[in-house]
């Protein structure tokens, strides 16, 4: 007779920590992957940096750049550059491409603040610049904290400038003013979500005015000729520019430990990177791999650089012509994993979990079966047999993994790619790394799942 101690082992499922699960050598292997993750995240803090930072990752790793109509050849490495935002790279591999596609998808867009097409004014003696924030953010995290400015102004003429301030130590800050607690009591009896208006995100860029003759417009004025003479640009250039309001952290190890890592914009990047590096290392691959880099997911994923666009099917197509395969078979046997973080469970705010079905820290990577909210309204719901499948990729690879899903029921909820892929008839899942404090300016993972979620890629590109 078994004792209970040694059927509830057999029987139940239980989560495990990776420190438990899989034992020093991989504990070994997350710290040292994290120190090239932390690279990326400081190298890649808007998707147009994402996009140049995997390109010269890839370059290193012998991709070299596709057009629609180029040849293609059986353990050829591609990249395809969509825009400077979004990024497909694909590795032809030696079996038949109408044996599926692997795809990898993660979204390289981050929660931010974005100027306005006129921006620049100055009011109460300083120069602000007017903000439209991007993506779901909690607006009071953002305010009273350093902040760089990243992003791009294009000319009439099609020069593109490109502006990074406040990355480099020398370099000053910009910043958000927020109310003194002496006279915020009624901000303060406001609920979190009303207290901060979306107009009052107004980005402090400068205090001295051009002259002390001026009455008007002087700080204004001395912030242009600025501007002007580092960039070459007059106001109106400001129409046609993509410049982004980012924290001017760089990411850190969080803890004595140094087990976690603190950064801006882990979501997604920490899915992007091993997405990207499982394709990279990829050496001769039997399967065709893709990944995908996408832009737009913090706003729904419209527009030409995001994942409802139709260039993953464009590109499929021109892999399945080059190859002499049909279309429609490559995408019935393809396979993805649509990779987002997932919210851990947090112990300062235990009442937003379901604490049988959500993910933990430190136990590995994440498998989402459904998204949505309110009745999985929006979800990729993906099938018990793709889980099913991939159960046993994962445990056959040693990948400590587990099941979650974002928060209780109809306590608020949320969605990604995924279903914009699986809609093209290709099997989808969303899988992801857990994360604390999702889309503040500063966000938490623990490296053990960042390598996780690296090691499943792997284990998925090669199964
Ligand atoms: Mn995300
Ligand atoms: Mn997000």
């Amino acid at each position: 007779m078994s004792t209970a101690k040694e059927l509830s082992e057999k029987l139940f499922y239980r989560k495990k920590s990776v420190y438990a699960a899989a034992g020093e050598e991989v504990v070994q292997g997350a710290y040292e992957y994290a120190k090239g993750y932390a690279q990326y995240l400081d190298a890649a803090k808007t998707e147009r940096e994402a996009v140049a930072e995997s390109i010269r990752l890839a370059e290193a790793k012998g991709f070299s750049a596709y057009k629609m109509g180029d040849p293609m050849v059986k353990g050829g490495k591609y990249y395809y550059n969509n825009r400077d935002k979004n990024l497909f790279l694909f590795t032809i591999g030696s079996d038949p491409v109408e044996n599926g596609i692997r795809i990898c998808a993660a979204h390289i867009d981050s929660p931010r603040i974005d100027l306005k097409q006129c921006p620049l004014y100055e009011d109460g003696g300083m120069s602000f610049f007017k903000t439209h924030y991007y993506g779901g953010i909690l607006k009071y995290q953002w305010m009273a904290t350093p902040l760089a400015l990243h992003g791009v102004i294009v000319k009439k003429d099609g020069t593109r400038i490109n502006v990074t301030v406040g990355e480099d130590d020398s370099d000053p800050v910009f910043y958000i003013n927020d109310l003194l607690p002496h006279l915020g009591h009624d901000q303060a009896r406001k609920p979190l979500g009303e207290a901060i208006p979306g107009e009052k995100l107004n980005v402090l860029i400068g205090s001295r005015p051009f002259d002390t003759e001026c009455d008007s417009d002087a700080i204004k004025l001395n912030t242009m000729v600025l501007l002007n003479e580092k960039y070459g640009i007059t106001e109106d250039d400001f129409l046609s520019s993509e410049l982004c309001v980012v924290p001017a952290f760089k990411a850190r190890d969080i803890g004595f430990d140094r087990s976690l890592i603190g950064a801006y914009g882990h979501d997604d990047r920490v899915c992007a990177y091993p997405a990207l590096s499982a394709i990279l290392e990829a050496e001769a691959p039997k399967n065709t791999l893709m990944c995908i880099l996408a832009d737009k997911e913090e706003t729904g994923s419209d527009g030409n650089t995001g994942m409802k666009s139709d260039l993953m099917l464009d590109l499929i197509n021109e892999i399945a012509r080059a190859m002499d395969a049909n279309p429609g078979i490559v995408r019935a046997n393809s396979k993805c994993l649509s990779a987002d973080v997932s919210a851990s469970f947090d112990p300062n705010f235990p009442d937003v979990f379901e604490k049988r079905n959500t993910p933990l820290l430190s136990a590995g990577v994440v498998l989402t079966k459904f998204t949505g909210a309110r009745g999985k309204s929006g979800t990729n719901d993906a099938s018990a047999e793709y889980i099913g499948w991939l159960r046993g990729v994962m445990e056959n690879a040693g990948v400590v993994w587990q099941a979650g899903e974002l928060g209780k029921v109809d306590c608020g909820g949320g969605g990604t790619v995924a279903k914009f892929i699986a809609e093209h008839n290709i099997e989808t899942v969303d899988l992801g790394v857990p994360v604390i404090s999702m889309h503040a300016p500063y966000e938490v993972i623990a490296k053990v799942d960042l390598y996780e979620a690296y090691r499943a890629f792997r284990a998925f590109c090669h199964a």
